[in-house]
């Protein structure tokens, strides 16, 4: 067993596992190692201790890993959120370890059969998120200050300057705490439930031209909302401003509508050359460029499909289904937010799919109707959260018999699980693509096809598809 609080000497670094923690061996005892990096030698001060585990935390540095860049990412903060676990190691060697955790999740769910490509990236590693959320809270001088939770907390670190976000992000998100503090709106306490701003939610479109504002509030309208509207004529790329309200005791951070106070009720970005409107509560890919390099890639796998019909689940604002369907293809959109449908509908008419058809319900409860859309899709593709795909949806999905099935997802461990199931139905994918959407952080995307192939058919999966048309 070993002592909590003693620093042991020493110890080589093993490895990085996907949350971002050094891993080592003492007396046999596995240690997770906050910031440390495989190859490197350290000495480690123990900080936690579990039957089977423990935690530790760098005392010095003995020797120093070749995977460590020479000049660390700079976060401004020290990594106090804890978002950027990868900070301290080239990115290269992030690339690299991204695609042994899909290796590692195939090989875990006993997911058999899969070559996985390199990670993809376009190498812009700051600046690439077109989103941010932050949660407000009180300095110890009564201003309002806006920031990330600290890892596995509530509690608000500051993230101003944070590199991931463009640099107006903090510098609206900062005019509003300044703003709300000269007003006297408080923030929200979550341990009292009480206090007004709860977060500042910030989007912008590829070239920073449209960004919507919206604050999200403990209270059923915005206090000093005139005021607060200033912010449209200090920063005029803020086209779309309103607040949200969410007067839960939840963790979930939008309310289930969005008002508007000044402006239009969307942005518009432009993705594959499709347009989109985006309302601040419709999901929409944080990444821009590397959204659509992974579109581009469906679109290419769907390619010699021949589909008609075109079966978009868990859809958004429709930007796979329309940026990969061939002309003249029937477009089918599922999703459970209504905005987002909302949105979809548009978008489709936008880019010229006029007859694209787009419910609102739940994506799994839709996949188990036998008539869906009238007759049966060809090819479906799928991109749901992190939970990934429940066995009975699977298991309708194939019962529709489509061509093809193109799973997106942001999550390896339950795209794993998935595609046990999906093989267990018939079908099989030869070839995972991994996207890094999410630089310097613990998430990477995948895509992959799956195509039906018959008990009898022994061949290669991808020549089962040729088969069977
Ligand atoms: N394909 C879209 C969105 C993917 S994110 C894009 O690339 O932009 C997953 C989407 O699934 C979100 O829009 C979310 O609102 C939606 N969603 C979550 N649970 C759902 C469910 N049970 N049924 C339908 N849609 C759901």
């Amino acid at each position: 067993m070993l002592i909590k609080n003693k620093v042991y000497p020493d110890c080589t670094i093993s490895a990085i596992n996907n949350f971002g923690y050094g891993v080592c061996r003492i007396e046999g005892i596995v240690v997770f190692v906050a910031g440390a990096v495989s190859g490197d030698v350290c000495d480690i001060q123990i900080i936690k201790t579990n039957k089977t585990w423990c935690v530790g935390k760098i005392r010095a540095l003995r020797q120093r890993s070749s995977m460590r860049q020479e000049e660390t990412f700079c976060c401004p903060h020290g990594n106090h959120c804890g978002g950027c676990i990868y900070d301290a190691i080239t990115y290269e060697e992030e690339l690299r370890l991204k695609e042994n955790d899909v290796l590692h999740a195939l090989n875990k769910a006993g997911a058999t059969g899969f070559e996985v490509m390199p990670v993809f990236s376009n190498h812009q590693t700051a600046a690439y998120r077109n989103k941010a959320q932050y949660p407000v809270s009180t300095d110890q001088n009564g201003n309002l200050f806006f920031g990330f939770y600290a890892p596995r907390s509530h509690r608000v670190v500051p993230a101003i300057g944070c590199h991931l976000q463009p640099p107006i992000f903090s510098d609206i998100a900062a005019w509003v705490c300044h703003t709300a503090t000269q007003c006297k709106i408080s923030a929200y306490d979550e341990t009292s439930g009480k206090g007004v701003l709860r977060h500042i939610y910030l989007r912008c479109n590829a070239d920073g031209s449209d960004i919507s504002l919206t604050l999200i509030i403990n209270a059923s309208s915005l206090p000093h909302a005139h005021e607060l509207c200033r912010v449209c004529d200090v920063f005029p790329q803020i086209t779309c401003f309103g607040y949200s309200v969410n007067q839960t005791r939840s963790n979930v951070i939008m309310g289930k509508s969005f008002h508007l106070l000044r402006g239009k009720p969307y942005i518009t970005d432009v993705l594959c050359g499709n347009h989109f409107h985006i309302s601040p509560l419709s999901f929409y890919q944080v990444n821009h460029d590397m959204a659509q390099a992974l579109y581009e890639k469906a679109a290419e796998l769907l390619s010699d499909v021949p589909y008609h019909r075109l079966l978009d689940l868990y859809c958004g604002i429709g930007t796979i289904g329309i940026c990969v369907a061939k002309p003249g293809a029937v477009l089918y959109g599922v999703e459970v937010i209504e905005e987002a449908v909302k949105n979809a509908r548009e978008n489709a008419v936008r880019n010229g799919f006029s007859n694209a058809t787009y419910v609102c319900a739940d994506a799994a409860t839709l996949a188990k109707q036998k008539e869906l859309f009238g007759a049966p899709p060809d090819a479906i593709i799928v991109d749901p959260p992190r939970s990934g795909l429940d066995p009975a949806t699977i298991d309708a999905i194939a019962a529709h018999a489509p061509k093809a099935v193109v799973y997106i997802s942001c999550a390896p461990d339950t795209l794993a699980r998935d595609l046990v199931r999906f093989a267990a139905v018939g079908y099989h994918g030869d070839t995972i693509y991994p996207y890094d959407l999410f630089p310097r952080t613990g998430h990477v995307e995948t895509v992959v096809r799956l195509v039906r192939k018959t008990p009898d058919d022994n061949s290669h999966a991808t020549l089962g598809l040729e088969a069977s048309f």
